[in-house]
């Protein structure tokens, strides 16, 4: 109700009747006169009631309006900025000034802010509202989550749009926190069971379509129970914290590490090629995890055993490789302990016999358990002796004496083959120089050369450096070389031979006929000899095709003028035919076996020659 103090009207009605009364009508004149201001006065009352109740709802909007936490703008149909509220100063760090007249797309700075607007206003084309979330950028670089809502009010020309924006970067966070912890393990940061599943699945896919390898390694802690009995479960979580980045460390950017639960762990390793590459994953960990742990300022030592399955050797299924690996983690617990054992029996033998076999190798070259035995090459004509092969013979304790075929591939996978092929390069220097010294002067030693080896860059160095040391005069050296190896990379291969071949030291070509044979690179290759491999000279007594073959290497290296040798030679109609075709030399157990340099340099002072 409006009060008489305010209403203004009273003031009218004293007025007007005085005003009537100083007119001096006549009473109905009077009362007729007055009855009709009266009923002006009644309307004027009510709307000056309502005019009051407008104001007063005005203010309180303003009020609410200046007072919500929300961002409102009013624009135009077309978004240019006609008003806004202090919220929307405060998060857009603009003034009132500053915002009026701008277009609302404008005021955000974020790079995809005006794809963003164009959509919401292609949206406001058939609807009336529009809600999104949107990355708002302040002009300063400050950004943060926003909830935007836009409506369409009024008509025709006086169309407005009242956008209100929220901050939401709160919920946000506190969102993602939520989905993290869904798919992370809280206490070591690393995924959970259920991401790792995921993980797996799209593994899977991956590795199917690029025809790959997974390996999944499941991992218990064999003695985690004592640290959490003995010392407390907060020594518990703090060894669980440093065992997770212990097995981080161990792995590839791309490979997951995930905690199951408990103590059990499981990594999946993606891209593997072998077999073995996971079993060398596994034993770096358990050796990672040997290394002692500090908890309350002792030291604790701690193992775990790991089972590994591979994709898709061991199963095509997520659950079926999980519950696979965990099978293998059993076998390995119930084998000791502190291990590693694959599902497949067959491949975990072959694996572990390779590791077993790699170990050994590394301490061979510091056991000094390598050996060199010598085949002598002889020469056709008069059959006298002319070379030696040197051929590196492994004596690995409790095995007797390895061959190369068993080791020289494995060490070439390793590495190791470059300390081994060093360590026979001085030894054969060495002895030759000694057989020189003795007397035999025209003998000459042939060293062979791997792969990896060939690809040293310090090749030319070591065998400069290794024929000075030995004292050996170069073109008594000669290296033994295999196509294969030349031709990854010809244009390099061709350098290194040349520079060897500077040096004054000669060039076999082993195992010819068996790889390329590719007569264009013979051809640029600085080769004096050429070793016709063995699978030839097998049957060339029996076999037509064989005799052809190796009658057309010994005639064609005699018109590149080259020295040719048949290799593998076991009996006299081998023998025969090739003294038949004028082939130069020989070397087989037909005249002699590889051997010890002791009974070589017994044959040598004998003087032992082929008939
Ligand atoms: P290779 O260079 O072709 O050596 C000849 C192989 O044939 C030797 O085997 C030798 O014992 C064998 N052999 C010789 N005469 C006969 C024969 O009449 N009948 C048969 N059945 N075999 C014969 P070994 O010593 O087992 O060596 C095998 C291969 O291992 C060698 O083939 C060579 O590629 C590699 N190798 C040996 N020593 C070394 C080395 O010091 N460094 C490198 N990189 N490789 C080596
Ligand atoms: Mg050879
Ligand atoms: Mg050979």
């Amino acid at each position: 109700m409006v009060s008489n103090k305010s209403n203004p009207t009273v003031e009218w009605r004293r007025r007007l009747s005085a005003a009537l009364r100083e007119m001096n009508l006549n009473p109905a004149q009077q009362a007729r006169l007055e009855e009709i201001v009266e009923q002006e006065l009644t309307v004027l009352e009510q709307l000056h009631g309502e005019l009051t109740l407008c104001r007063q709802h005005t203010r309180l909007l303003e009020q609410v309006l200046e007072g919500t936490s929300e961002g409102i703008a009013v624009t135009d149909s077309q978004g240019c900025i006609q008003m806004v509220n202090a919220s929307f100063c405060g998060l857009t760090g603009l003034s009132g000034d500053q915002a009026r007249g701008k277009h609302i797309h404008r005021i955000n700075c974020h790079e995809e802010a005006g794809d963003k607007f164009a959509l919401v206003f292609a949206a406001l084309e058939d609807q009336s509202a529009w809600g999104g979330e949107m990355v708002h950028r302040r002009s300063d670089g400050h950004q943060f989550h926003q909830w935007l809502s836009v409506a369409r009010m009024g008509g025709g020309q006086d169309e407005r749009l009242v956008w209100a924006l929220r901050d939401i970067s709160e919920i946000k966070t506190s969102e993602e926190r939520i989905t993290y912890l869904a798919y992370h393990d809280a206490l070591t940061g690393l995924p959970n069971r259920r991401l790792f599943s995921d993980r797996l699945e799209v593994a899977i896919a991956t590795a199917t379509r690029k025809k790959q390898r997974l390996a999944l390694l499941f991992l218990d802690l064999d003695n985690f129970k004592h640290v959490n009995d003995g010392l407390g479960h907060a020594a518990g979580d703090e060894l669980l914290q440093e065992t997770s980045r212990r097995l981080r460390g161990k792995v590839r950017d791309e490979d997951t590490v995930a905690r199951l639960g408990g103590d059990e762990f499981i990594l999946l390793l993606v891209g593997v090629q072998e077999a073995e590459y996971a079993a060398v994953v596994a034993q770096r960990v358990l050796d990672d995890l040997a290394r002692p742990f500090r908890l309350r300022g002792k030291e604790f030592y701690l193992s775990a055993s790991v089972g590994i399955t591979l994709f898709p050797d061991d199963g095509s299924e997520a659950e079926g490789l999980m519950a696979n690996a965990d099978m293998a983690m059993y076998r390995a617990k119930a084998a000791g302990r502190n291990n590693y054992k694959l599902f497949t029996p067959a491949l975990n033998e072959k694996v572990q016999r390779r590791m077993a076999l790699e170990g050994a190798l590394r301490q061979a070259i510091g056991n000094q358990e390598f050996l060199v035995h010598y085949q002598p090459k002889v020469e056709l004509a008069q059959g006298r002796v002319v070379g030696m092969e040197a051929l590196v013979r492994w004596e690995r304790p409790g095995h007797g004496l390895v061959s190369p075929g068993e080791f020289i591939p494995l060490a070439e996978d390793t590495g190791q083959i470059v300390a081994i092929g060093r360590w026979v390069l001085e030894q054969a220097c060495r002895q030759a120089k000694a057989w020189h010294d003795k007397g035999h002067r025209d003998l000459a030693v042939s060293v062979n050369l791997s792969p990896r080896q060939f690809q040293q860059k310090d090749l030319v160095p070591l065998v400069t450096d290794t024929l000075g040391a030995s004292g050996l005069d170069p073109r008594s050296l000669e290296l033994e070389v295999t196509e294969s190896m030349l031709m990854s990379s010809v244009d390099d291969a061709i350098v290194t031979l040349n520079e060897l071949s500077a040096l004054g030291v000669r060039l076999s070509m082993d195992d010819f006929g068996k790889g390329y044979s590719n007569l264009y690179y013979l051809k640029h290759f600085p080769m004096d000899t050429l070793k016709i491999d063995r699978s030839f000279v097998r049957d060339v007594a029996v076999e037509p095709d064989d005799a052809s073959i190796v009658d057309t290497i010994i005639n064609m290296s005699r018109s590149l003028k080259l020295n040719v040798i048949a290799e593998g030679v076991e009996d006299t109609d081998q023998l025969r035919f090739l003294r038949e075709r004028s082939c130069d030399q020989m070397q087989g157990f037909l005249f002699s076996r590889p051997l010890p340099p002791d009974q070589i340099t017994q044959m040598l002072t004998s003087g032992l020659r082929l008939h």
